[in-house]
């Protein structure tokens, strides 16, 4: 979400302070000798590109055995090495951060926008045969247009409305309440219900048109972080380094893992989501908003369940599907990957991902294939399926933060705020919140920060 309104109004989150004390107010700040960055996902990655840039002494410690955190690609045909992501999908062609490290780092963009059909009440509608009523179409161009001229009074009121009750309160017909419900919870992972009305429109009002569901990088969005890393140098990133304390003391960071090592540095870079964050003992303890903040932070929950057919009986390469099933939405995950068979994911979000998580592959399929029975005899060309639920991921929980009626104006700032020498980042606080973008940005800024 592009929400440069929001950065214009002066807030400074990734500079302001937070104290849990007066006493504490003095942070010795001397030029950094030497960063330590907390986990190796995009937005640790991107950090430490900037450390190693600028050459300052750094290491990164990341408690999962791999690089990328919640990217996360996996090879699902061998024999074709047919590539499906499990975590991000797409590269908005807004992004421009993550763009610049792709042609840094030689990775091509592949086109993967598709051209959405509609499953819905049992009726199959394919794409070029279904749209919102003329009347919804014309409120709501009317409405992003006028996104650009709310006041800062205006937008804190919508930040307190969800974005369900923006749309009613906007006279959305209720069939067309229905399909954007279905639509738009995919991009924020749960129900309308549930997301504030100021990240919903912002996100409408300034995205690209695809809604930023523009490009995926070749090999997989994982091949970007495996290219930093390689850059970077294993020795600088430590694989399997759980932190479990940070304390600090006498403008000093000092991090304890749970196998026994310690690291000492001037400044502190933290990446991890809010869960992971909940769980660290710090010395001193965070402050009392912070902590508040964290705990209220929610992620939403998404299961993606891929599947492998015997050959891509969906017809089109840019093939994909909004349901009103448990299956939820459908897209054709081997775009550009030329061979016979291919994948389709099943993308469920809210309390559909937990019926997919709670349950075991053999109802999933069952789940998956009866969604698709309108298209087609799916199981005839079933060949293996695998299931990631992130409302059960170790360290975040939930796939990306979702922010709720009045949180955006009030906890973001919160959580942003440096505490004494620890600078955060992460795709929770990001002005473009909830993709790879806001990761990177926010990592590279909070580097740049840390070495001020
Ligand atoms: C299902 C799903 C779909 C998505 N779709 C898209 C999309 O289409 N486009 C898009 O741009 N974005 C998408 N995203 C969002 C994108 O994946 C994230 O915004 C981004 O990857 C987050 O990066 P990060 O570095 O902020 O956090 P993370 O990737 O979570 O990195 C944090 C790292 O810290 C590590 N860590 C946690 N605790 C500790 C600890 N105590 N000690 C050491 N290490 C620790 C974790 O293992 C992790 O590797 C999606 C995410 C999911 C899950």
């Amino acid at each position: 979400m592009k929400r440069r309104t929001f950065l214009s109004l002066g807030a400074a989150a990734g500079t302001a302070t937070l104290v849990a004390n007066p006493s504490l107010t003095q942070a010795i700040r001397t030029k950094p000798a030497r960063i330590i960055v907390l986990g190796a996902g995009f937005s640790g990655l991107s950090a430490a590109l900037k450390l190693h840039d600028a050459k300052t002494d750094f290491v990164v410690l990341e408690s999962r055995n791999r690089v990328g955190g919640r990217v996360f690609t996996h090879v699902l045909d061998d024999a074709n090495d047919l590539r499906v992501e499990l975590g991000a999908e797409w590269v908005g062609r807004s992004h421009e951060e993550v763009q610049k490290l792709c042609k840094r780092f030689d990775i091509e963009l592949f086109n993967n926008q598709f051209e959405t059909d509609l499953l819905f009440r049992g009726s199959y509608q394919p794409s070029d045969q279904w749209e919102y009523s003329e009347e919804w179409k014309k409120r709501f161009e009317e409405i992003l247009k006028n996104f650009k001229n709310l006041s800062d009074a205006q937008q804190r009121e919508l930040d307190n409305m969800d974005w369900w009750r923006f749309l009613v309160n906007n006279g959305i017909p209720e069939n067309d309440l229905f399909l954007r419900e279905l639509l738009d919870s995919t991009d924020f992972g749960e129900s309308i219900r549930h997301v504030s009305g100021f990240s919903a429109l912002s996100e409408y009002a300034e995205s690209s048109k695809k809604n930023e569901m523009d490009f995926k990088m070749k090999g997989g969005n994982g091949t970007l972080a495996r290219k930093i890393a390689e850059h970077i140098g294993s020795d600088k990133i430590k694989l399997g380094y759980h932190v479990e304390a940070i304390e600090q003391k006498n403008g000093k960071v000092k991090v304890i893992c749970t196998n026994g090592e310690t690291f000492e540095a001037d400044r502190l870079i933290c990446t991890i989501p809010t869960f992971s964050l909940s769980k660290i003992k710090f010395t001193p303890a965070l402050p009392k908003e912070k902590i508040n903040a964290i705990n209220a932070l929610q992620y939403a929950r998404i299961n993606k369940h891929a599947v492998l057919f015997s050959e891509r009986f969906w017809g089109r390469e840019d093939f994909d599907l909004i349901t009103d099933t448990s299956a939820h939405y459908f897209y054709h995950a081997t775009k550009n990957q030329p061979a016979k068979s291919g994948a389709l994911i099943s993308y469920s979000i809210g309390e559909k991902a937990d019926v997919f998580g709670w349950n075991d592959d053999h109802l999933r399929k069952q789940m998956v294939l009866e969604s698709l029975r309108p298209l087609a005899r799916a199981e005839d060309y079933f060949r293996k399926e695998v299931n990631y639920y992130w409302g059960s991921d170790h360290y975040s929980k939930g796939s990306y933060a979702v922010y709720g009626k009045g949180q955006w104006f009030s906890i973001r700032p919160i959580l942003a705020a440096k505490f004494l020498n620890i600078h955060f980042a992460g795709e929770h606080i990001a002005d473009w919140q909830g993709f790879m973008e806001g990761a990177v940005a926010t990592g590279a800024e909070a580097a740049e920060a840390a070495l001020a």
